[in-house]
């Protein structure tokens, strides 16, 4: 390994050994620091402690430009139409393996870097991150077009091809799952990658690019720029050498990126964006079952979460109840140490988004609502927040219509089927809603008329690789997971082949 490195020594009870981490940028292979003379560093920091973990090499627009030209070389010369499926497969399946075998280094890494419990991401995160890679290795050899009836003189097909250079941005709140959601749909169809994790956590990331080496995949067919949005971010969105841009964070970024995609060249574009996700419990779902998913529809991963259940509805019924026992459930969360095995809530991942969130807090208070858990600061170092849900509150409030991205849930009472579809469609997000009942009729007739991309019927939060996600409304452009990302990578390429008609040209 050349180039700058990360090395930390973990002697946690979750995890003990050195780990060493390259960072900088990745291109063509090579580890590095900017091409631009004027790049400077940016100070990863520990949201358990608020103190810097690694200062990094920060990318430039130079880097993103480099790391184009190294992506369409492979692409036209390892990668791409030059490189078969069953190949492509083996590598990715090779990732899949890899991952597996170095489960607790990346757990540890997203524990220190993002804050997520060192068991969630175990088990979530990067178990998940392996399942992607392994699902899309499926997928490699298996994209295939069809053959057309049309007119007996003719014989018409169509290839899926690959895009090309594909520029793909990333966030914070699950840096190696959203990695795996990304890289793994686009090396299956053949592209070549130019992706940028966010500047809050890198790490994983950049360890990816050691398994990358590793597997075999040629230089040059993932290229990695750390650095902050509107330089690498935007080089990325706006650049004529790439073919499609994948974006997952905010709605106003999202906006931003399509702006951009369109300027120089018109580029294929998939937004993955935010949510103000609705949670409908009904009188008669299955009450402790309801309460513990409510709970984790917020509180997994911090409430850092797009699809997060994060307006809370309960039918008149059992309001009371379900308030009283969701606040107890709600009061056992462990907030603290994300190596801490007992611990379920670390800390937000930055100082910015924890005054976001507290704001929020207040603006809730001043609204009225009512805060019936939480509300408070954990703890005197980093950025750790409790639990905290809001009851008495109104449609029109702040807390209710703004993704607060944080562990905050807004609770409110109903009466009829149709007043909370109306309730929870009243937002211009639509990526993932729940619904808990065991009346099945009403789950597949308010799932049909929920506006969002997915819903979740007495359950919460659960992604698999075979099962699209992505948003309606202002929630996103397309979908990911499944052989349905296939889609945001391939060309269809119509190919019609005359057998033996004579052309009608009258000359
Ligand atoms: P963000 O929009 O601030 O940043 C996302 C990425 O875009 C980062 O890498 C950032 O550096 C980059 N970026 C920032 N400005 C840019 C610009 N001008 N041009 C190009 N890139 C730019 O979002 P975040 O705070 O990192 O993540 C939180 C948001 O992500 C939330 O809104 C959440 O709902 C959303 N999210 C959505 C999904 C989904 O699948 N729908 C998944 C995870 C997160």
């Amino acid at each position: 390994m050349s180039g700058p490195v990360f090395a930390h020594h973990f002697d946690h009870s979750a995890f003990k050994g050195k780990v060493e981490v390259p960072i900088g940028v990745f291109v063509n292979g090579q580890w590095g620091t900017s091409a631009d003379k004027n790049a400077k560093t940016i100070d990863v920091i520990n949201p358990t402690t608020g103190e810097t973990l690694v200062s990094i090499p920060e990318g430039m627009p130079a880097d993103v430009d480099l790391a184009v030209k190294a992506a369409h070389k492979a692409f036209e010369t390892t990668w791409g139409l030059n490189c078969d499926g069953p190949t492509r497969g083996k590598y990715l399946l090779k990732l899949a393996t890899l991952i597996e075998r170095d489960l607790d280094i990346l757990a540890s890494l997203e524990a220190l870097d993002n804050g997520k419990t060192f068991t969630a991401a175990k088990a979530f995160d990067v178990t998940e991150s392996a399942a992607t890679f392994r699902y899309y290795g499926g997928w490699a050899d298996k994209i295939e077009g069809k053959v057309l009836e049309v007119v007996p003189t003719k014989f018409v097909y169509t290839r899926h091809e690959p895009v090309g250079v594909c520029g793909q941005i990333i966030p914070w709140n699950f840096p190696l799952y959203m990695f795996s959601w990304k890289v793994a749909p686009a090396l299956a169809t053949g592209c070549t990658i130019v992706i940028k994790p966010s500047e809050l956590t890198p790490l994983t990331a950049m360890y990816m690019t050691k398994l990358i080496k590793e597997s075999g995949i040629p230089d040059g067919v993932v290229n990695v720029i750390t650095g902050y949005g509107p330089t690498v971010g935007n080089a990325i969105a706006s650049h004529p050498g790439v073919d499609k841009v994948a974006f997952t964070g905010s709605t106003p970024v999202g906006r931003k990126v399509m702006e951009e995609a369109s300027k120089s060249n018109i580029k294929k574009v998939t937004l993955e964006l935010g949510g103000k996700g609705a949670n409908i419990i009904f009188d008669d779902c299955d009450f402790e079952e309801a309460v513990k998913y409510a709970a984790q529809g917020i509180f997994f991963n911090h409430g850092q979460t797009c699809c997060a259940g994060s307006r809370l509805f309960v039918q008149k019924g059992i309001y009371d109840k379900f308030i009283q026992r969701f606040q107890e459930a709600t009061s056992r969360i462990k907030v603290g140490d994300p190596f801490d095995p007992d611990s379920y809530q670390g800390p937000q991942v930055s100082q910015v988004q924890y005054d976001r969130i507290m704001h929020y807090v207040e603006c809730g208070k001043q609204e009225g609502a009512k805060v019936l858990h939480g509300g408070q600061r954990v703890g005197k170092a980093g950025f750790f927040i409790e639990p905290t849900v809001f009851g008495d509150v109104t449609s029109n409030m702040k807390i209710a219509r703004e993704e607060i991205f944080g562990p905050v849930i807004v609770v409110t009472a109903f009466d009829t089927e149709e007043e909370v579809i109306a309730a929870a469609n009243d937002t211009t997000y639509g990526l993932a809603s729940g619904v808990f009942t065991q009346d099945l009729s009403r789950a597949h007739r308010v799932s049909a008329l929920l506006k969002a991309g997915t819903v979740w019927v007495n359950c919460y939060n659960e992604l698999h690789p075979q099962v699209p996600f992505g948003g309606f409304r202002e929630s996103g452009i397309g979908r990911e997971c499944g052989p349905y990302a296939l889609e945001n990578y391939t060309e269809i390429k119509a190919v019609q082949i005359n057998l033996s008609a004579k052309c009608a040209m009258p000359i």
